[in-house]
């Protein structure tokens, strides 16, 4: 006879084994479920009593009062949990500072005092760094340093990226082979490459020695976007001292000790790019890696990965330049739920098409008896359209009403909220009046991807101004409709001057 197992017994188990977790059904559901790459296994369902299988949303459902265990969420293969997969291979953590005074590093100074031990012991022959430029403040600027005074001017970070592979190269034409290299995890995904992959540049044909110190990093910003930002808040690159990111907060310290302090939540529009498809948080690929979070302030957390980058660390901490501590493994959970946050963005990229319309001069108005006539809408679409599997259900998030600046447009953001592909969409906005709808404009949308958000600019009509609506169909017939009352949204903008 098989051996009969208890279900409920190993539940218990392994939400004792969790206790502490920050994982939920919530967390499931918006990581997953809501991001739409839920593979519909029915894992999670299977785990927990409180959940049952929706047949019409085709989701997990709560029926229960969830404990917040966590239990579904380790079992669903969408979900990343194992520490080699939320921050790659390492032999040891720990936190430390450096024991230099005149080093004043971003956190602990940990990089700094490495290259500094480094180059004095010539272990290596120069560092590639990244600086601030004298003409532009704050711009990153790559050097290649070979004394100690030219090595103390580059800590600190520096919140754009950096050119920093062009240094490496001039580096290796400059004669160096032994070299230092800081970077963040998207500068040593290139060294990696560069170096150790079949066709890489500096493995055929530039033999070097390369020591690559990792940052930890979530997000880097546009130079000009931040310069763009802060002249809107009256300060100038020139004033800052130093600009810091922790707990989700950038603080942009300023020279006469004053902060501002924005949500980093807030810089979205400044954020690379590139950064929102970036799934490494910790420089996987480095031989040390490097941050802040974990450890507490004037503190760097330390991942020593390679061979190497274990025995020069340990070797800096015996000849006195950084002080070295392992690393509590409550501290290392600080680390893992921020790289589980940074793998986790993989499935809810928010991406955007934006929408601006614009009629032929002169406007088309409705003949006598009200015969529709399609207006000429000019249409850019500039993002791209991914295809992807859908299903359909009726859940659009209209936001962010309002005027553009020189109140001629109405602007607005439709989202797919749904957690599914939407396909063969049709969007129409339109003037109505009493009667008539006139200078409608229409556009198709073959995918609308989980949460994209679609960004449209409506012209308004010059003459006899009433009011507006939105209306999407799919091939079933209206999902949404939604009128835009103009006097309504002018009120409520001039009652927002008036109390500024
Ligand atoms: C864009 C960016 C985002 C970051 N985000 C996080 C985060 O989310 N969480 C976290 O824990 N840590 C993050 N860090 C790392 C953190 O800011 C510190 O760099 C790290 O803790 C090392 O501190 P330290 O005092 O030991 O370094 P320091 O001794 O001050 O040395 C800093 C080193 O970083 C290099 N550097 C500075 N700016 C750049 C740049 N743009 N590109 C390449 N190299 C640069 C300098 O050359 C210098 O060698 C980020 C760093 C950057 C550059
Ligand atoms: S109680 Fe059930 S639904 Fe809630 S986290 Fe635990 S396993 Fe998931
Ligand atoms: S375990 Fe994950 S993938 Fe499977 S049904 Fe549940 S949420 Fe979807
Ligand atoms: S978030 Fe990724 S892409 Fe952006 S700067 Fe950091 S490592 Fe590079």
């Amino acid at each position: 006879m098989t051996e009969r197992v208890e279900i409920k017994d190993t539940f218990g188990e392994l939400q004792e084994r969790l206790k502490g977790s920050k994982d939920s059904f919530g967390r499931l559901m918006r990581e997953v479920v809501n991001s739409g790459v839920c593979t519909h296994c029915g894992a999670c369902v299977a785990t927990c009593d409180f959940l049952i299988w929706d047949e019409v949303a085709e989701r997990p459902k709560l029926v229960g009062k969830c404990t917040g265990c966590g239990v579904c969420y380790v079992q669903c293969p969408r979900t990343i949990i194992a520490p080699r997969d939320l921050i790659g291979r390492y032999q040891s953590a720990y936190t430390g500072r450096s024991l230099i005074p005149e080093i004043k590093g971003q956190d602990g100074g940990v990089v700094t005092a490495l290259l500094l031990y480094a180059l004095e012991k010539k272990l290596i022959d120069c560092a590639v760094v990244t600086a601030k430029s004298t003409e532009e403040p704050w711009k990153p600027v790559v050097k290649i340093v070979t004394t100690r005074e030219e090595l103390l001017k580059t800590s600190g970070s520096v919140y754009s990226h950096s050119q920093t592979l062009i240094g490496l190269i001039d580096a290796i034409k400059q004669g160096y082979h032994s070299i230092g290299f800081v970077g963040t995890p998207c500068n040593i995904d290139a060294v990696y490459k560069m170096w150790k992959a079949p066709f890489g540049l500096v493995r055929l044909y530039m033999r070097a020695n390369i020591l690559a110190i990792g940052l930890f990093c979530m997000d880097s910003f546009s130079y000009e976007g931040l310069r763009s930002f802060l002249e809107l808040n009256k300060i100038s690159m020139s004033d800052i001292e130093k600009m810091t990111i922790k707990k989700g907060k950038m603080q942009f310290i300023q020279k006469n000790g004053e902060i501002l302090e924005v949500k980093v939540h807030d810089l979205d529009r400044y954020r690379s790019s590139s950064c929102q498809f970036c799934t490494d948080l910790t420089s996987e690929n480095a031989d040390i890696s490097v941050g802040s979070v974990g450890s507490p302030e004037g503190y760097s957390t330390i991942l020593a990965r390679t061979g190497i980058g274990l025995e020069i660390l340990l070797d800096a901490a015996e000849a006195g330049y950084i002080e070295l501590q392992p690393m509590p493994r409550s501290k290392m959970k600080w680390v893992f739920n921020l790289a589980r946050m940074k793998k986790a963005q993989q499935y809810t990229v928010r991406t955007r098409r934006r929408f601006i319309l614009g009629y032929e001069e002169p406007t088309p108005t409705p003949p006598p008896g009200g015969e529709l006539i399609e207006a000429k809408g000019e249409i850019k679409d500039t993002g791209t359209i991914i295809k992807d599997a859908a299903a359909r259900t009726k859940m659009i998030k209209f936001s962010n009403l309002n005027l553009s600046s020189d109140q001629k447009e109405i602007e607005f953001k439709l989202i797919n909220n749904s957690g599914n592909s939407l396909e063969n969409i049709t969007v129409k906005i339109s003037h109505i009046t009493e009667f008539f709808e006139d200078h409608k404009w229409f556009t198709n949308i073959d995918v609308w991807y989980p949460f994209e958000e679609l960004e449209f600019s409506y012209p308004r009509v010059k003459e006899n101004e009433n009011e507006y609506l939105c209306e999407i169909k799919d091939r079933f017939g209206t999902i949404f409709t939604r009128k835009i009352e103009i006097k309504k949204l002018l009120a409520k903008l001039e009652k927002a001057k008036q109390s500024k």
